[in-house]
C-alpha cells in the first residue's frame, strides 16, 4: 500500500516532466476494450465532444451504405461509459448495412428518414427472424450478440441513428468474416458448412469484401 505515497516523475528527450501518480497508475492504467484512460489532469470538454454526424456519409460503395460509428477510440470521454453511436446512410432502392454483430454490445436503431427492412436473428437452436419495415421515428432494438441487419427499401436516401451499449461495441461483418478472412479459411470447411460447391466458395473468397465504415 505504500505505493500509494510515491510519485514518478520521468524526464523525457525533449524535457517534458510527466507526473505519473501510482494511485492513478494503480487505478486507471488499465486497458477497457483496448483503450487506455486518459489523465482526467489533461482531459477537456473536447474529449467529451464529436462534430460532423450532421454529415452524410459516403454512399458510393459496393454495398451502397455506410455506418459512421463514433467510438471512443473518436469521442474520448465515452471510455468506460458504455455507450456509443452511430449514423447510418443509406442509398435508395437496396443500400445496405450488412448482416453482423457487435461482440460487446446490444443496439437501438432511430429510423431519421427513409424506409429502412431491420431485423435479427436469434441464437442456436431456433434462429428465429424479427423483422420489421421501420419508418421516420421508428426505432428498432438488436440484442446484444445477435447478427442483425438494415436495408432501405425505399426510393429515396434513409438515415437511421443507432445507440450501442458499449464504448467500444466492436462490428463482426459476417460475410467479410467467413468470405474475406485473411489468411483465407480452408474451402473445404466453407463447403461443408454452408453446402455450397467447392468452385462457388473460392469464387466468393476470391472476391473483395469491404466493410462498411
Ligand atoms: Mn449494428
Amino acid at each position: 500500500m505504500f505505493l500509494f505515497l510515491y510519485k514518478i516523475i520521468i524526464f523525457s528527450s525533449d524535457e517534458l516532466i510527466i507526473y505519473i501518480n501510482i494511485n492513478t497508475l494503480l487505478v486507471c492504467a488499465v486497458v477497457v476494450n483496448g483503450k487506455l484512460c486518459k489523465n482526467p489532469s489533461f482531459a477537456t470538454a473536447d474529449d467529451f465532444s464529436y462534430s460532423g454526424l450532421n454529415v452524410p456519409g459516403n454512399t458510393s460503395t459496393q454495398l451502397r451504405g455506410h455506418v459512421n460509428l463514433i467510438t471512443a477510440d473518436l469521442m474520448p470521454g465515452l471510455n468506460t461509459l458504455g455507450v456509443s453511436l452511430a449514423r447510418i446512410d443509406f442509398e435508395p432502392n437496396g443500400g445496405l448495412n450488412p448482416p453482423h454483430y457487435h461482440p460487446r454490445a446490444s443496439e437501438v436503431l432511430l429510423v431519421l428518414e427513409g424506409t429502412l427492412y431491420a431485423g435479427f436473428v436469434t441464437s442456436n437452436p431456433d434462429h428465429r427472424l424479427f423483422s420489421k419495415i421501420l419508418k421516420p421515428g421508428d426505432l428498432f432494438v438488436f440484442p446484444f450478440g445477435l447478427v442483425h441487419f438494415q436495408m432501405n427499401v425505399g426510393n429515396t436516401p434513409a438515415v437511421a441513428i443507432a445507440a450501442l451499449t458499449s464504448q467500444n461495441p466492436g462490428v463482426n461483418t459476417v460475410a467479410n468474416a467467413i468470405f474475406g478472412a485473411n489468411w483465407p479459411i480452408n474451402a473445404e470447411v466453407l463447403t461443408t458448412a454452408f453446402h455450397l460447391d467447392k468452385k462457388l466458395v473460392e469464387d466468393l473468397q476470391s472476391q473483395e469484401w469491404v466493410n462498411p465504415s
